[in-house]
């Protein structure tokens, strides 16, 4: 054998082997196929529109995933705390202070997830009238017309209110912001139900304490209020922010967007019949809508009619009257400008209180 001959030989051995390992190799790490592999989903990516995610298997395939808004809005926070259908208020155990100073509100994420409640010009603002706090704004309309949802959300509250809302709807939303709707003829809605913004959630009306065709309207965050011409723009059916940088300090009636003047309620007689969370107006909420001088004839005529006479008849003395109607013999004295020892004249008007 020749050195040609054996360096053939070890080359050769060498092919061998090699091709011998590739074939092995091949045997071992061969792939199956990918309907061969159990698909379970090993994480969700975000894509560039918010509401669908990217989902990737094990086996290495992928789907788009698109929440239903059902699905959405059960998974966040806002949803699953604090849910109560059956009161106006779902906070109460949150005071004003546990709250932070600053909140930042993401309204939406582009303007197809806005939707003006009604367009009008508010006729009535947000704030104080006399002892009484106007906690959204009247926006005039027409009974039977169209109210939207301003987001989307989920109704907490959907019943007629008899504190003086009317037919009251109350939605909440993914930021954690209620609005409240009031006063409505009729509800399109009730409570879970999810909607989406510009879905109809009821037809303006008159209901409750009003005494003309409007929507009383209001946003609230933690059942705080803040006047809701800080978010919208009603007349021109606008939203003001995306993302909109709450204060603490807004929860308050007398901080208002705008302290341009306007004419008085005249919507909502806020003297007459029912507190809104339900308290009947007291004679002091009353008299604080009235005039100086309007309030002095009222005061002489409840005096007035707090009197009681007596009218002498035969036999009445002043100590059987006084008996009778349980008042001292000196208040009567008193009260008539005469003593213990005047003679009583038979039809005589006796002032007894
Ligand atoms: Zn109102």
């Amino acid at each position: 054998m020749n050195r040609y001959s054996l360096l053939y030989i070890i080359v050769a051995c060498c092919v061998f082997a090699i091709d011998g390992s590739h074939a092995q190799r091949r045997s071992v790490n061969y792939t199956p196929k990918l309907e061969e592999l159990p698909r379970i989903p090993i994480d969700t990516i975000d894509t560039a529109d918010p509401e669908t995610k990217l989902v990737l298997f094990t086996n290495n395939t992928f789907c788009y995933y698109r929440p239903t808004l059902q699905e959405k809005l059960d998974s966040l926070q806002a949803f699953n705390e604090y849910w109560d259908t059956t009161q106006v208020f779902a906070y109460k155990s949150v005071a004003l202070n546990d709250l932070p100073e600053l909140i930042d509100i993401k309204l939406i994420s582009d303007y197809q997830d806005f939707c003006a409640p009604f367009v009008a010009k508010v006729r009535s603002k947000y704030g104080r009238r006399g002892r009484r706090n106007h906690n959204g704004v009247d926006l005039p309309l027409k009974t039977g017309e169209p109210i939207y949802a301003t987001f989307e959300g989920k109704v907490r509250y959907s019943t007629y209110n008899s504190g003086g809302f009317g037919n009251l709807v109350i939605i909440r939303h993914s930021n954690g912001l209620e609005t409240w709707y009031a006063h409505m003829s009729r509800r399109n809605v009730s409570v879970n139900d999810y909607v989406k913004a510009g879905d109809v959630i009821g037809y303006g009306g008159s209901t409750g304490r009003s005494t003309g065709p409007h929507l009383h309207f209001e946003v609230r965050y933690f059942d705080q209020t803040f006047d809701p011409e800080r978010l919208f723009a009603f007349e021109e059916g606008e939203l003001k922010y995306q993302t909109f940088a709450l204060e603490r300090s807004f929860f308050s009636i007398y901080s208002r967007e705008t302290d341009q003047l306007e004419e008085y309620d005249d919507f909502e007689n806020l003297a007459s019949l029912k507190d809104e969370d339900g308290k009947e107006a007291s004679a002091e909420d009353i008299l604080a809508y009235l005039s100086e001088e309007e309030k002095a004839k009222r005061e002489e005529e409840y005096r007035k009619s707090q009197e009681v006479y007596h009218t002498i008849k035969s036999g009445d003395m002043l100590g059987s009257i006084s008996r009778r109607y349980g008042v001292s013999i000196d208040q009567i004295c008193r009260l008539n400008n005469i003593s213990r020892n005047t003679i009583l004249q038979i039809n005589r008007r006796l002032r007894i209180r």
